[in-house]
């Protein structure tokens, strides 16, 4: 260690593994020299993908915002903080008190769930703007899980995950953890936790359109056609009944609707769906029955089961057979994390008195529906660019790049144009926020506590990390509460204190009614006497946990959990696996039942049903997405390090394809829709299926008044241009971005 430099244990801010690191600083130069795995992190033990080590260029980068700047003609001014924060109030009260409450609308991107300031306070703002206009890129790659965990469940986040670390039978559709270390089913490390699988006497199976990385150390790869997956299922669950292998196992007796789901699958044998699904019917019979007969087992889904065309419908075939399969709320099955992990449940949004999270209201212009409070992207553009009462004239845009991460960008090009106002609460001028008429930046991620508030929802075990700054923010930059805080109390005409006492007073009350059972009978003042007169984000969490199943209810249960407590365990607390048990405990549906047969998702299998002859249909070529290991979405293209090397933005082609279209390995593709077209360098490679290609999303860096010079300079093609947004999942209202046909030729 060099003078002035100094060691901390943080955890990753660059996904959900929020992986425990090592990270050296220099506190004169303010920079971070060096980045490593903790192995001391009881839950990581030392893992960190190559992305952890781009922490030193990112908090470095000369491109990163430290003023906020405002729009000049078609260049910008800095401003200060100050300034900025009190136009960007003053404007979107002006616009709502113009154009109505919900002219204004607000997307809070993917790096939010990984700054623990953004996540908290994100819904401050939010919430003084009081407008339905809300969407995240969840609506784009997550909501189908919500929407059947809602309607199977009661609630969004009430979703079983894979019991990895006891697991003997896994099958992984549609997702390639090996490089995403999971979603939804968090375990950093996630490849000797695969491989252990073997290790036990067990099996991995992985079923995908392309021979992934996670399909590489598999034990059995089977190939699939793109947007067939919820057929498989139904045949899998066919084979199950025809066999009499049907077991509720644990959730015998807290179960609904299991002669009617089952009654669906009798109408796909393998027989039927062998054409569409490109799967030999004996195949599937052979997934079916040694799933069914393994001793803990469970089929894992992801990004590539959600963002397709039958997302819901999968989502929801995927849980059934965890759970006919007697592999629901089970050790070795899929367990829940609802009640069982360290913190408290400030976000859930449940079915309340029969009323589930979705569709209680829609989009003006489309008609499509919210699900947890929040509406499809699919419906942004028109509502901005279709004139009427209720239209979209400002626009707040939360550490997220829509330009990139959202279908038809031509479009969207001209809705961000037509605004009156739009406000980036970010920390570049990209793709997106180059339209902004004010950019206000935050912190660097090494200058906030750190805290993975969003992982332990989605985590393989009970886990609870937290880390000082590393460095105090810059002089003259607030805190990003203070921002959030700023502007919300410009809004509501009051001042930041009173804004953050509401929303103290607001968390404290709902940990009080919805935490730990000691925590209800808690006067608030107790509560708030406890967590003190300290602003910020640390407080919050300080509720959370202290709120939560674990806590110490505010006093009531001395042996609790607090912030004090986790702050002790510099390298994380540990609190052990998920445990069996927890429903009927935790569901939230009107009779406290798993419904294994909604209405909106069954109603949806005629739409899939009357899609067999088109599924079969193999002249057109489909195009899937592909997630790398050194990319993640749209943000992580302006460091080096990341994107140094070999293009990565590139067109797979499977050979057989390759020859028949004269296309070859470093040669170029032209790839169309009926909306757009772009041109990408082609690699010929076997991994992919035959009459599939693959393009990864998130690149397209080359549009004027960006300023990210490492981006620019390796642009990609953006491949969510060729997607035409109306393309969506009926329930969800998700848009469809894999199976998307397209025409390729040379170019
Ligand atoms: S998997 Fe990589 S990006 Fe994700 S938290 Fe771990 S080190 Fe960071």
């Amino acid at each position: 260690m060099t003078s002035g430099t100094q060691l901390h244990f943080r955890s990753c801010p660059f996904c959900e593994a929020a992986c425990g690191t090592r990270v050296t600083a220099n506190h004169v130069l303010r920079t971070i020299e060096d980045v490593r795995g903790d192995h001391e992190d009881p839950f990581s033990k030392g893992f960190v993908c190559p992305k952890a080590y781009a922490l030193t260029q990112l908090h470095s980068d000369p491109d990163r915002l430290r003023k906020p700047l405002r729009r000049k003609g078609r260049d910008f001014e800095e401003i200060s903080f100050e300034e900025a924060i009190a136009e960007a109030g003053d404007r979107l009260r002006a616009i709502q008190q113009k154009h109505g409450q919900h002219s204004v609308a607000y997307y809070f991107g993917n790096p939010t769930g990984h700054k623990p300031p953004l996540l908290l306070y994100g819904p401050v703002l939010m919430k003084a703007l009081g407008s339905m206009q809300v969407y995240s890129p969840g609506t784009l790659d997550q909501i189908p899980k919500f929407y059947s965990a809602v309607y199977m469940f009661g609630g969004p986040l009430i979703q079983p995950l894979a019991d990895l670390d006891r697991v003997r039978h896994l099958i992984v559709i549609g997702n390639n953890p090996v490089v995403s270390q999971g979603s939804m089913m968090v375990a950093p490390g996630i490849r000797r936790r695969l491989e252990a699988i073997r290790a036990r006497g067990g099996k991995l199976v992985v079923i995908d359109p392309r021979r992934t990385e996670t399909a590489a150390i598999s034990d059995e790869y089977v190939a699939i056609r793109p947007g067939t997956d919820a057929l498989l299922l139904l045949a899998m669950a066919h084979v199950i009944e025809r066999e009499g292998l049907v077991d509720l196992g644990n959730v015998e007796g807290i179960t609904r609707g299991l002669d009617d789901v089952l009654a669906i699958a009798s109408r796909f044998p393998p027989e039927r769906v062998a054409a569409a699904t490109g799967i030999a019917a004996n195949t599937i019979e052979h997934l079916a029955l040694e799933f069914a007969r393994a001793d803990g087992a469970a089929i894992y889904g992801r990004t590539g089961t959600c963002t397709q065309a039958f997302g819901s419908v999968t989502s929801w075939l995927i849980d059934v057979l965890n759970t006919i399969s007697g592999n629901l709320d089970k050790v070795g099955g899929n367990l829940f994390t609802g009640g069982g992990i360290p913190l408290g449940v400030l976000f859930e949004d449940n079915c309340v008195d029969g009323v589930f999270p979705s569709g209680r209201w829609h989009s003006r212009v489309d008609g499509l529906p919210e699900t947890v409070s929040m509406l499809p992207t699919a419906g942004l553009a028109n509502e901005m660019l279709v004139p009427g009462e209720g239209q979209v004239r400002g626009f707040v845009t939360q550490a997220g790049n829509v330009m990139l991460s959202n279908p038809n960008a031509a479009k969207l090009e001209r809705a961000f144009e037509s605004l009156e106002f739009m406000l980036s609460l970010d920390i570049y001028v990209n793709e997106t926020t180059r339209h902004a008429d004010i950019i206000i930046p935050g912190p660097s991620y090494a200058e906030h506590s750190d805290f993975a508030a969003v992982t332990p929802y989605e985590t393989i075990r009970k886990f609870v990390k937290w880390a000082p700054p590393v460095f105090a923010p810059e002089p003259g930059m607030p805190h990003d509460f203070e921002i959030f805080n700023g502007i919300a109390a410009r809004l509501k005409e009051t001042t930041p204190e009173e804004i953050e006492e509401a929303y103290v007073r607001e968390t404290i009350q709902v940990a009080l009614d919805n935490g730990r059972p000691e925590a209800r009978e808690v006067p608030y003042e107790q509560a708030r006497a406890a967590v003190g007169d300290e602003p910020g984000p640390d407080r919050i969490f300080d509720i959370l946990i202290r709120g939560g199943p674990m806590g110490d209810a505010f006093g009531a249960v001395p042996d609790g959990l607090t912030l004090e407590k986790v702050k002790q365990h510099p390298h994380g607390l540990d609190l052990g696996p998920l445990d069996e048990g927890m429903l009927p405990g935790i569901l939230r549906t009107p009779d406290r039942k798993v419904d294994l047969a909604p209405g909106p998702l069954v109603e949806d299998v005629a739409r899939l049903e009357a899609s067999l002859a088109s599924l079969e249909n193999r002249d057109t070529m489909l195009m899937i997405g592909r997630r790398t290991m050194r990319s993640k979405n749209a943000w992580m293209h302006n460091i080096h390090l990341l994107v140094k090397g070999k293009d990565r933005c590139t067109l797979r082609v499977h050979p057989d394809d390759a020859e028949r279209l004269g296309l070859a390995t470093g040669g170029s593709a032209r790839v169309a829709t009926d909306i757009a077209e772009v041109v990408a360098p082609v690699e010929v490679d076997d991994e992919m299926m035959p009459g599939v290609v693959s393009l990864p999303h998130g690149w397209g860096h080359d549009m004027d008044g960006a300023r990210q010079q490492v981006a620019r300079e390796h642009p990609g093609v953006n491949a969510n241009s060729l997607i035409d947004e109306s393309m969506i999942d009926v329930p969800s209202a998700s848009n469809i971005l894999n199976g998307v046909p397209v025409r390729i030729e040379a170019a």
